[in-house]
């Protein structure tokens, strides 16, 4: 029988990796509550309406690449991405009426069928967040230098941050009009691709890889021109501020996003190019001021970012935690694995971390699983030390053994372990 396999584009996380996913994971959950974020869950499944109206119709993501399905009568998909369902989250709970700033953070899987690569899946993570009921430029510049502090934290070298303002709603649609007046009489040199989409969503030509179409849209005209006074006040302030953090960040004119509902402030974040590739981002994000009302609620600005944990996790340079358990319980012949079991619940009680073999393997085979499991202490427990109510503590890293009373054991080995991850401390340059 052929072996069944996981799905193409969509992972397995096996225990060796997931030190790492939770590391990045927990400095993420710190740096946010330090920011004032809480985190939201939603549904993996939301009605198809929802991304169609809240990312566009007329993106990738929607008309290509979603997991879409019915359900008797209902047309449902797998979440692409995390801004639409905490958006409608948002609505549906007024949560406008309870607070005038609301600052969510979320983590979870999406589902988009893109062509599987490195860096790209069907199924992969995404920590994000969101913060409605403020649309000055003052949190744009927080999140952006948040995200900056984040990815040191994590040590992804080489980060870099641009950004871009797309301006309002009217901004964009006299730049589409000048744009499709520019790109029009120039049909002819673009790519397939961007042939359909000057009939679609021809902002996204300005993002394209392809050389026929950089070659034409050197000479476009830029959304900057574009720009009304509110929307250069808000891009000249995020700047600013910016440049009070300290935080480096390079303008980029041409910066677009595949999802729709982008407004004045655009970001991304790239990092590590050796490893991820110089085209690979791991943040993208700005504001989306129009989505709240646009989904029925009320007229809240937004602003939110996502970054890929997969991504993250090659970018960056963080080690695993010391995997496995700090001591193992051996005992040594059937009649003891009662009291082997009795001992490992104490060790445990005292928050030590421990296995214990209750197959009848050798004392030499319980040695090495140890060792295979990073314990450094081993408590055997023999026919001869249960009837004398002794345990043999053996440290392995001290290389010292010794004969202990049962009721001195727990305390004892707590002792080893604590003066061991203080000297371990103490290596660590503050
Ligand atoms: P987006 O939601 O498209 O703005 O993407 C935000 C971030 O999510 C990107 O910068 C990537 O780090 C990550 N990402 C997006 N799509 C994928 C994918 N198919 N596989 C892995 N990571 C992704």
């Amino acid at each position: 029988m052929t072996p069944l396999r996981a799905v193409k584009g969509m992972n397995d996380v096996l225990p060796d990796e997931i030190g790492r996913w939770q590391r990045v994971e927990q400095v993420y959950a710190r740096t946010l509550s330090l920011h004032g974020f809480r985190e939201v869950r939603t549904p993996y499944v939301e009605p198809t309406s929802l991304f169609v109206r809240a990312i566009g119709e007329v993106t990738d993501v929607v008309e290509k690449e979603m997991y879409s399905f019915s359900h008797h009568d209902d047309a449902l998909s797998l979440r692409p991405e995390g801004t639409a369902g905490a958006a409608r989250a948002y609505v549906e709970h007024s949560v406008q009426t309870r607070e005038p700033v609301t600052r969510w953070w979320y983590a979870g899987p999406m589902f988009r069928a893109e062509r599987p690569q490195k860096g790209r899946y069907r199924q992969f993570y995404q920590l994000g967040a969101e913060i409605f009921g403020d649309g000055g430029p003052g949190c744009d510049a927080e999140m952006i230098d948040m995200l900056v502090s984040l990815l040191g934290e994590l040590r992804v070298p080489g980060v870099e941050v641009l950004v871009n303002s797309l301006g309002g709603a009217g901004t964009r649609e006299r730049h589409r009009d000048a744009l499709v007046g520019y790109l029009t009489p120039r049909v002819a040199a673009l790519s397939p691709t961007a042939q359909q989409r000057l009939k679609t969503n021809p902002l996204r030509i300005l993002d394209s890889k392809d050389p026929r179409d950089q070659e034409v849209v050197g000479g476009a005209p830029s959304i900057h021109d574009f720009l009304d006074a509110g929307d250069r006040a808000h891009f000249a302030k995020l700047r600013e501020y910016l440049d009070a953090l300290r935080t480096p960040y390079t303008v980029d004119t041409k910066l677009v996003r595949g999802l729709d509902y982008y407004t004045r402030t655009l970001f991304e974040i790239k990092g590590a190019h050796e490893k991820l590739g110089a085209g690979s981002t791991l943040v993208g994000g700005g504001r989306y001021d129009a989505m709240v009302a646009g989904l029925g609620g009320p007229d809240v600005p937004a602003i939110g970012f996502a970054a890929g944990l997969e991504r993250l996790l090659i970018a960056s340079d963080l080690e695993a935690p010391a995997k496995g358990v700090d001591a193992m319980v051996a005992p040594i012949g059937e009649a003891t694995v009662g009291a082997a079991l009795e001992l490992a619940r104490d060790l445990r009680r005292h928050g030590i971390r421990c296995e214990v073999d209750t197959r009848g393997s050798s004392l030499k085979a319980q040695l090495r699983r140890a060792n295979a499991l990073g314990a450094r202490i081993v408590l055997i427990l023999g026919e001869s030390e249960l009837a004398e109510g002794v345990v043999q503590v053996k440290d392995l890293e001290a290389r010292v053994e010794e004969r202990l009373a049962r009721g001195d054991a727990v305390r004892v080995v707590l002792d080893r372990l604590v003066a061991a991850s203080r000297n371990v401390d103490a290596r660590v340059p503050s």
